[in-house]
């Protein structure tokens, strides 16, 4: 395979640190279902479905209709000085699913819009600077949202417009955590974050953002029992808990959001990619009195766009008729089980997840290193072979799997059946390579 034109205008043109998959980066023309169709003239099985944007998979006859039933109006856009349909009937969609009494919602354009407007809302409302953010976190790529992730080759500046101190995540395998047992773990980060309270910020503190779990982290899921925990001790000291259920709402970790594994109501939740299906669709919904502290208007031009709306409207009756965070908790069940069956290699360090946001994860079978040139060579075979899977983890040495919800078992076992032939074709022992930065591209 060689490179197209098409990566030489790419790498002209847009910026350097705008990172591509693969040594011959692949163009997607058309999709149908859960598989997609490159210009290399190749079918793939999609298990990244646009880092989690396509929910329903691709060409669904119910989100094209409810689209071009509102673009035959002749009204893609009107602003938010107006009164939009779609828009209200999302909102009040959201407002009753979120679980948070008296909800009220905020759309905007991306998850990283949506972070940012959760924290302006906890910073003014708690009339603080100081947010707590989980180590590992990945919350978008505004200022705001970039000073709270705690990915380091993710934070792309070292300037931050807040005061941030990082809590555990749920891999306890670091800092001589890794012998604890769950209920020990979960106590110890209850004690950790009361600590980072008392000693190591200010009197006041905004709020605590967390993933349920953890996505760009390689589906790092929070233990049971932690999130509990730490609602806990954020409720003594009235700390907002802001879900970011950007990566794990509708239904892909099995229920309509993650934190429901946790038995927690958060105070602000924050969404984005698949209720759109593809639609740039965001947003926050949040209990009354947070979602009012602004001082000043606010309006996000673009945020809850009626075509956006629409397809979002469409979505969400289509993930209800199907019930799909249930068919999804049985997919993900099917997959982990055949991953795990099929994955023997001593170099697969952790097959890991929620629902069907999981993640292969690649070590040094002696040191338990990662390693992170495995990850990128199984990527490579998996692509080989015809399926689609992401890349990344904290330590970049993860495949990550998430596909459409509507996955049919069939499809579920020819994906793991390809990433264990990938393994296979991808044996360890190359050496440490360093992040695929897009330098190495
Ligand atoms: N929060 C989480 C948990 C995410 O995974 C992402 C995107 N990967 C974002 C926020 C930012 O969303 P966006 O890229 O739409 O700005």
């Amino acid at each position: 395979m060689e490179r197209s034109d098409l990566f030489d205008r790419h790498r002209a043109v847009l910026p350097p640190w705008v990172p591509l998959f693969y040594d011959v980066p692949l163009e997607i023309e058309s999709g149908l279902g859960r598989t997609v169709r490159g210009t290399d003239g190749r079918d793939y099985l999609d298990f990244y479905a646009g880092v989690a944007v396509n929910t329903l998979g691709y060409d669904v006859p119910e989100i094209r209709e409810a689209v071009e039933r509102k673009m035959r109006t002749g009204i893609v856009h009107s602003s938010t000085f107006y009164l939009i349909r779609e828009q209200i009937e999302l909102a009040e969609r959201i407002a009753r699913a979120s679980g948070i009494d008296d909800a009220v919602v905020f759309f905007t354009t991306s998850g990283s819009e949506a972070v940012e407007t959760a924290l302006l809302l906890a910073t003014q409302y708690r009339q603080s600077q100081q947010v707590i953010a989980l180590r590992y976190a990945y919350h978008g790529r505004s200022f705001g949202a970039l000073s709270v992730t705690g990915d380091r080759a993710w934070q792309a500046q070292g300037f931050s417009p807040l005061r941030v101190a990082y809590a555990r995540s749920g891999d306890k395998r670091y800092g001589g955590m890794s012998g604890l047992d769950d209920t020990a773990y979960v106590h110890a980060c209850a004690q950790d974050l009361r600590e980072i309270i008392a000693t190591g910020t200010p009197e006041r503190t905004a709020a605590m953002l967390v993933e349920p779990v953890q996505g760009v982290a390689g589906a790092v899921p929070l233990i049971p029992g932690q999130l509990r925990a730490y609602a806990d001790v954020l409720k003594q000291h009235d700390i907002l808990l802001i879900a970011d259920e950007v990566q794990t709402g509708w239904g892909r970790t099995g229920r309509y959001w993650g934190h429901q594994w946790h038995d927690v109501t958060p105070d602000v939740l924050v969404f984005a990619k698949g209720v759109g299906s593809g639609f740039p669709l965001g947003g926050v919904v949040g209990r009354r009195e947070v979602m009012a502290s602004l001082p000043g208007a606010s309006v996000s031009t673009f945020g809850g766009n009626p075509l956006a709306c629409a397809a979002a409207i469409a979505t969400l009756d289509y993930l209800d008729e199907h019930d799909l965070p249930a068919h999804a908790l049985s997919m993900g069940g099917l997959l982990r089980e055949r991953l795990e069956a099929g994955l023997k290699d001593p170099g697969v360090g952790q097959v890991r997840g929620t629902g069907l946001l999981m993640a292969v994860e690649f070590v040094d079978p002696l040191t338990r290193e990662p390693d992170v040139s495995r990850a990128v060579r199984v990527q490579e075979q998996c692509r080989h072979r015809g399926l689609l899977v992401g890349l990344g983890g904290a330590f970049k040495n993860c495949l990550r799997i998430m596909p459409p919800l509507t996955v049919t078992a069939h499809e579920v076992r020819q994906a793991a059946d390809i990433i264990a032939a990938a393994v296979d074709d991808a044996p360890g022992g190359d050496g440490p390579l360093a992040m695929p930065t897009p330098s190495l591209n």
